[in-house]
């Protein structure tokens, strides 16, 4: 849609230009800014000048995803990773199950970037859930206060809420490298075959065993649940009857989705657990 209320968009090209002027907000793909009033905004100052690297991997297989990384090429880098290491054949499945969850046309894949989405900070972002599974941390960073790391997990505070301040802009996420070589499970819900995520439910078993489960869509904000080892399900069942953040919306009341979030991982559990013996009887 047209914004009305805009008198200019300008695209950042230097750190000098990364200073917002009132009444400006960062715009990444624009896909969620232009498809609803801004009628507070005046200007947008477009990042995808920065001219950032979609996505980078340093010696130590560390990866950096720059805040205007695409969904679709942040899709099509993954899909390079197993030629080059077998070992992130499981992340770089999950990085295309997290973008198949959206409830998004092709055309958006290539315009929505990852800052933007983990910027919004809706429920089911599920660029959120990829980040956070993946142990990622935001770099944040604004001309007064300069860079700052807070982990994905800890960036949603909310639905559309974040720990992020106005001025700040989102240049990247970081993931260690442990993390592309850990091994992925996940189911998602939704109320209709290609609806918005009612739960998305992430599962990762590390090389030393230690187990991270990773909740996003059933609850107001990206939950995570750290385990030594792999959990049973009735472990895992009890942890959440703790939660008190269950979401409520169009997209399925709180009470179900405390219902089925145990249940989605539950399943998730199995698959780890499948794919750790049959790798056990192969050795
Ligand atoms: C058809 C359709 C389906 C959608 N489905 C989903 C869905 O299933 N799940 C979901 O979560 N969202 C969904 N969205 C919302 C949105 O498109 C996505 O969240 C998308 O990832 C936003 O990315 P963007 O780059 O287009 O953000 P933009 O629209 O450019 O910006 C979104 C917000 O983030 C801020 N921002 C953008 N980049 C940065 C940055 N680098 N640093 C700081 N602030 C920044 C902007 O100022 C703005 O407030 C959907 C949108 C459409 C149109």
């Amino acid at each position: 849609m047209d914004l009305a209320e805009l008198t200019g968009v300008r695209v950042a090209r230097t750190t000098d230009d990364l200073v917002l002027r009132p009444g400006e907000a960062w715009l990444g793909g624009g896909s969620w800014l232009y498809s609803t009033p801004q009628p507070h905004l005046t200007g947008l100052v477009d990042l995808t000048g920065m001219g950032w690297a979609p996505t980078a991997r340093d010696d130590d297989g560390a990866l950096r995803i720059a805040g205007t990384c695409t969904v679709a090429e942040l899709v099509a880098a993954a899909a390079t990773w197993p030629a080059a290491d077998p070992a992130t054949a499981s992340a770089a499945a999950l990085v295309r199950r997290c973008a198949d969850a959206f409830l998004m046309s092709s055309k958006v894949w290539s315009v929505a970037t990852v800052g933007g989405n983990l910027c919004l900070g809706l429920p089911a972002g599920a660029m959120i859930t990829l980040t956070a599974a993946l142990d990622g941390v935001a770099d944040l960073w604004s001309p007064d206060r300069g860079a700052r790391a807070v982990p994905v997990v800890d960036l949603v505070t909310g639905p559309g809420r974040t720990d992020r301040a106005g001025d700040e802009l989102l240049r990247g996420v970081d993931v260690p490298a442990a993390a592309l070589t850990a091994r992925y499970a996940s189911r998602q819900l939704a109320l209709t075959p290609v609806g918005r995520s009612s739960a998305l439910v992430v599962g990762r078993l590390d090389a030393d065993g230690a187990c991270t489960l990773v909740v996003t869509a059933a609850t107001t904000r990206p939950l995570r649940l750290r385990f030594p080892a792999l959990p049973g399900a009735a472990e895992v069942t009890d942890a959440l009857a703790g939660v008190t953040t269950w979401y409520d919306d169009p997209h399925g009341p709180a009470d179900w989705r405390a219902g089925i979030t145990p249940v989605l991982a539950a399943e998730v559990l199995a698959e780890l657990a499948v794919t750790t013996s049959s790798e056990e009887v192969a050795a």
